[in-house]
């Protein structure tokens, strides 16, 4: 919502607002934030709140740790559980992070999506929307509040109380997203046991990644209150399926979705066969954004409804990319890779980047392919152009580190300092001795 200055000065009055917090998002996708209390509502509205960036992960060097908060005025929400003993509320701001210098810092995820949106308006389009599905799965606490490997509940899809047992808590997610601001379109069971999903309205490219910051807020937040710890792992337990974050894109130009056109090869237009020309040739780079830890990659594999091969499809759903069926302002492309550990600001600037790379090049993606892609062997895939998803974080950040374009899309500073952390994640991962290596070899050897 557009609030002015003064908007918000009066519904803090008018609220009770007691306390406010600034957050802003790492390189890593944390979620960070500073609390205030409403005597220092002036300074912060006047981008005059400071903090010392050099602890933050993937921000400065010592020298240059001191750092501006510049609220976005129009992300300004109260937390509707916040209200203490004497009705005084929390409200929340998110910020974008300025150089003691005034100058936007290149280490600001969500500045550095505002440049890349920069260059999509200059390319002639008004906005990258982008509708998500981020799924979580429910983790009994113990008797001391600490999370379990107890899954909440045996649902499955779409099931029904008692055997789903999140119906309360995802019924009072909804509710307090709603009191927020966001359009819930649908909640229901996932697949797997203990895992739920709660869809909620597209959003053009920034405000999408800030709803996803909230709503992992929210959930984790509310799901707590039910003895339940929420997480979006990816995959919290083998052999089940896995958290996903299906992302759902569009481009709109002045005249509409850019997309739809009634007459082209299944009613897509050029610029969406171009974008998903950019989609499939960057896809192995931009993975170590949308998959970006270890864990990551023990989700796509095959068996668990996600992607494992770089190809597209107008009608089945295994592979990465899909049609959904709708059409007119709704047509869009479905990207089924990205997981909820994803930075949604790098990974939204990252998939950006590369379909405005294949409207640039009038990239024609492969031919789609209507099969299952589990039942063709190598061979068979190699003919029809399907090539393989990265299989581990280190692979994909090696990818990542040999496109220009994706590395275009994070910029230098955060490309450095992402690509060095994920390296050093990965050693670290490599030199554990895991259950499974024992298991397997102990007694053998
Ligand atoms: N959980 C699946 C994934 O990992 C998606 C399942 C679904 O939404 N149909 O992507
Ligand atoms: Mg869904
Ligand atoms: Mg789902
Ligand atoms: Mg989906």
């Amino acid at each position: 919502k557009a609030y002015t200055k003064d908007d918000i000065r009066n519904i803090i009055k008018d609220e009770n607002v007691q306390f406010l917090r600034l957050q802003f998002t790492d390189v890593f996708g944390a979620i960070k934030n500073v609390g205030v209390p409403v005597s220092q509502l002036e300074k912060v509205l006047d981008n005059n709140l400071m903090f010392d960036g050099s602890s933050i992960e993937g921000f400065v060097r010592i020298q240059e740790s001191d750092m501006y908060l510049y609220p976005d005025l129009s992300t300004f929400m109260i937390f509707p559980w916040s209200t203490d003993e004497n009705g005084g509320k929390v409200a929340r701001l998110i910020a974008d992070v300025y150089t003691a210098a005034r100058q936007p810092f290149a280490g600001d995820p969500r500045g550095n999506l505002k440049r890349v949106l920069s260059e999509m308006t200059e390319a002639g389009f008004k906005n990258f929307n982008l509708g998500t599905e981020p799924e979580f799965f429910l983790f009994k606490l113990d008797e001391n509040g600490n999370p379990t490997t107890e899954l909440n509940d045996k649902g499955g899809y779409f099931d029904l109380a008692p055997l789903d047992m999140g119906n309360d808590v995802r019924r009072k997610i909804v509710l307090q997203l709603e009191a927020m601001g966001f359009e819930i379109e649908a909640e229901h069971h996932e697949v797997a046991p203990g895992q739920h999903e709660v869809d909620f309205k597209y959003a053009d490219a920034l405000d999408a990644a800030d709803n996803i910051q909230t709503f992992k807020l929210v959930v984790k937040t509310i799901a707590r209150q039910y003895g339940y710890y929420a997480t979006f792992l990816p995959k919290p337990k083998s052999g089940i399926n896995g958290n996903g974050m299906h992302t759902n894109m569009s481009l709109f130009d002045e005249t509409g979705n850019a997309f739809f056109d009634e007459t082209g090869d299944l009613q897509l237009s050029k610029t969406a066969y171009n974008f998903l020309g950019g989609i499939l040739d960057h896809a192995t780079a931009y993975t170590a954004l949308t998959n970006p830890t270890v864990n990551s990659y023990k989700r796509l594999t095959p068996g668990f409804e996600a992607p494992v091969y770089v190809a597209w499809s107008g009608s089945n759903r295994s592979p990465m990319v899909r049609v959904p069926a709708s059409r007119g302002n709704s047509t869009r492309l479905e990207l089924r890779s990205v997981d909820p550990t994803a930075n949604p600001y790098l990974a939204f600037a990252a998939i950006l980047e590369a379909g405005l790379d294949g409207i640039r090049r009038e990239l024609e993606p492969t031919h789609a392919v209507d099969r299952n892609i589990y039942l063709m062997d190598e061979s068979e895939r190699r003919a029809a152009g399907i090539t393989d998803l990265p299989d581990t974080l280190l692979s994909a950040v090696n990818d990542l580190a040999e496109d220009p374009t994706i590395l275009g899309a994070l910029g230098h500073h955060i490309a450095e300092a992402f690509i060095s952390a994920k390296r050093l994640e990965y050693q670290s991962y490599r030199q554990e001795v895991s259950a499974w290596e024992l298991d397997t070899y102990f007694e053998q050897y």
